[in-house]
């Protein structure tokens, strides 16, 4: 049994700290450490077990965030606040001497940029320590990149063609509001697309490319080409791969929404100067957003992520379409938040499973379709998140 270190009390923060506190025989004690502590202490009584603990921390301020993870002690941290201090987290980890997970790549602040290079960095420093990083924990990155192991290592000899596929067929009754953070999440959506084709990325206009694809138990749904994190991974990791592309489900109402954000100038990241103070439009926009926590009480249906795959088995062209469904409204019964903020706090809970009890183990830094898929996807089946596969069908792709 070992000591978790959880950062960060948002919706993904919410269920990490759930999901630890159920596996009773993994994890002896949890501290929940987060920039306001009344949020990890809320979630504490929610959760109502006494070996968690909770601390307030500034995850950019190294120093205070070394002497917390001294004094707690713990095997690891899942960092689940926000992509911007990843790298300090990792630093922090180094100089304590304990491993690393997280959800999200590092993103600069002044710049939306996703790309895995900056933490790539750390690999020879992790490796010197004997400590493990473990990036893009959540649904996508994260179970996305385990569902592609999967399928390479139980049926292909090649992969060729990838198409990550996610859907939100949720209705939370706003007519605008976004399921993760919003200033990630707008900063996500609305740069441009991009992916890889024959040895090279391909750059698209934002939202140019869109497919009507089918989801199960959902049906028809509009679906855009954007650029995601793990595609980066994904076609180093797997090199037979010819194309990978990633596709979000949005409605017109909110794209129509979101074209009016841009255009009036509420999604920019530079500074201006309003009444004297400066202030980043995109984080003012956040805080007239509904919280994505508060969505959960009347969300209703279900997210759809998965991943459609074709290549070759024994010589013949072969198609797998290996997904997971998860209901907004039991994600909501059990933790208290929805279904986007589960979907990513069930796997970053099962990854520091897989890291505390030796399943998945390493020196340096790693993304997951580095180790073997099997035993983490035994426990998504028992963890809340079951995966069904269907061989040989229309991908629609
Ligand atoms: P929220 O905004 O709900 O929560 C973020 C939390 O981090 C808040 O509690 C916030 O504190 C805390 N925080 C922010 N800055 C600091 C800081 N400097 N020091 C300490 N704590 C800080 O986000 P979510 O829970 O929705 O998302 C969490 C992470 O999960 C994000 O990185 C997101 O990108 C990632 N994610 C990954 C997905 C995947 O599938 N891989 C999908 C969805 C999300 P406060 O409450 O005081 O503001």
């Amino acid at each position: 049994m070992k000591k978790v270190m959880i950062i960060g009390a948002g919706g993904v923060g919410r269920v990490v700290a759930y999901k630890c506190a159920e596996q009773k025989d993994v994890f002896s004690e949890i501290l929940l450490a987060s920039r306001t502590k009344a949020k990890c202490d809320e979630i504490k009584e929610a959760i109502g077990d006494d070996r968690i603990t909770t601390a307030a921390i500034d995850a950019m301020d190294k120093d205070a965030l070394v002497s917390l993870i001294r004094k707690f002690n713990p095997e690891m941290v899942i960092h689940v606040a926000l992509p911007y201090q990843d790298l300090v987290i990792m630093e922090a980890c180094l100089e304590a001497g304990v491993h690393y997970l997280d959800t999200a790549n590092y993103e600069p602040e002044d710049e939306a940029k996703f790309e895995y290079k900056w933490q790539w960095a750390y690999n020879e420093q992790f490796k010197q320590k004997n400590l493990m990083a473990l990036l893009g924990c959540g649904f996508d990155p994260g179970v996305t990149s385990i569902f592609t192991a999967y399928a390479d290592k139980h049926y292909f000899d090649e992969i060729h063609y990838l198409d990550i596929v996610d859907c939100n067929a949720g209705d939370h009754g706003h007519p605008f509001a976004t399921n993760f953070n919003p200033e990630i999440n707008i900063r996500e959506v609305t740069q441009k697309g991009k992916y890889w084709e024959n040895g090279q990325w391909v750059e698209t206009e934002p939202h140019q490319f869109m497919k009507k694809l089918n989801y199960p138990e959902i049906g028809p749904k509009n679906s855009y080409l954007i650029y995601h994190e793990e595609l980066e991974s994904l076609v180093k990791n797997f090199p037979t791969i010819k194309r990978a592309r990633f596709w979000m489900t949005f409605s017109d109402e909110y794209l129509t929404h979101l074209r009016v954000i841009q255009n009036i100038g509420m999604a920019n990241i530079e500074p201006i100067t309003y009444e004297g103070r400066q202030i980043v439009p995109i984080q003012f926009l956040k805080a007239v957003l509904p919280d994505p926590k508060s969505l959960g009480t009347n969300y209703k249906g279900w997210t759809s992520i998965g991943c459609r795959i074709r290549g070759i088995k024994d010589g013949k062209e072969r198609t797998c379409y290996i997904y997971n469904n998860c209901s907004h409204e039991k994600a909501f019964e059990e933790t208290g938040t929805q279904g986007v903020s589960y979907t990513t706090g069930v796997p970053a809970m099962i990854g520091a499973k897989m890291m505390v009890t030796g399943k998945w183990n390493g020196e340096g830094v790693f993304n997951v379709e580095n180790f073997d898929p099997d035993p983490f996807m035994e426990e998504l089946n028992s963890c809340g998140l079951p995966w069904e596969v269907k061989l040989d069908i229309d991908l629609e792709l």
